[in-house]
């Protein structure tokens, strides 16, 4: 039987509760009783979990067992901001889609309003991955980052990761070859230019260990932004030839990630 899985506000070894809104949506909307079988997500570890008592703001539970979860290849999706109620659309997708970092990014074409109140939009950004993580069997949400400037952003992954393309290598982002074993790839989808698409240039490398997308907001990428992120070794693919709207464009590119990796 599958049985419903929750992650865990507090764990130790033993015990585990879901606090605030979060245990009131077990308490009081599904009526949780002592006794019932759950599965919590600790930390890195899910344990077959009873629930041992009940009050509004808290469900707390006895942990059993282990059980397997599988690790999955991490993906970061660093996500221009647009229209919100089709951003939470892409958040909660493409956390189903098992997405393990999102970075909602102010893009030269994001609108000015959507930029000034990005910020207050976070948490419930973070809720909504919450949630759907939970729904979908997830281990953790992805980790939702406050919304910064591209700028920002490609210098933090920069930071963290080795180039995926040897510079000098590949001249753009539009047509980047090299894959090195065991590489940290990076990604951005444009409509115009690439040649390749997203499925091609994941089939040409071996050991994928992680990867960065990148999709741009409704007007696009500047050619400036895309000059960026060649600078900073990102390739450039392309979804096919038709031109998505930008929620289908992460959904498709992260489903096509996790296909091909
Ligand atoms: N600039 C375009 C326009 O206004 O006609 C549309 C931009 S599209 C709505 C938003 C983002 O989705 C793009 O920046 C890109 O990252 C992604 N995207 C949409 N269609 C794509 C495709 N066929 N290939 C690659 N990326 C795509």
């Amino acid at each position: 039987m599958t049985r419903r899985r929750w992650i865990a506000d507090e764990f130790s070894a033993d015990s585990a509760a879901l606090t605030g809104a979060h245990a009131a949506h077990l308490s009081r909307t599904l009526r949780a009783r002592v006794g019932q079988q759950f599965e919590v997500a600790c930390g890195d570890q899910v344990r077959r979990a009873t629930v041992a008592s009940v009050q509004d703001e808290r469900v707390e539970f006895t942990l059993g067992e282990e059980v397997e979860a599988r690790e999955a290849v991490p993906i970061t999706l660093l996500l221009a901001i647009f229209k919100f109620d089709r951003m939470e659309w892409a958040i909660e997708k493409c956390t189903e889609l098992n997405v393990t970092t999102i970075l909602p990014v102010i893009a030269r074409r994001t609108e000015k309003h959507l930029a000034l109140a990005a910020s207050k939009r976070v948490e419930r950004w973070r809720r909504i991955a919450r949630e759907a993580a939970e729904q979908s069997r997830r281990i953790a949400p992805p980790e939702i980052g406050d919304p910064e400037k591209l700028k920002e952003s490609l210098a933090k992954l920069h930071d963290r990761n080795v180039p995926a393309v040897v510079p000098g290598e590949d001249s753009g982002p539009s047509r980047g070859t090299s894959g090195h074993p065991g590489c940290d790839l990076r990604i951005v989808l444009a409509e115009t230019g690439p040649e390749a698409t997203l499925s091609e240039v994941l089939r040409a490398r071996d050991n994928v260990t992680s990867l960065a997308l990148a999709v741009g907001p409704e007007g696009g990428w500047t050619g400036e932004e895309l000059q960026s992120f060649a600078t900073s070794h990102w390739m450039a693919a392309s979804l096919g030839d038709t031109i998505l709207r930008a929620e289908t464009a992460a959904i498709a590119a992260v489903a096509i990630a996790r296909a091909e990796l």
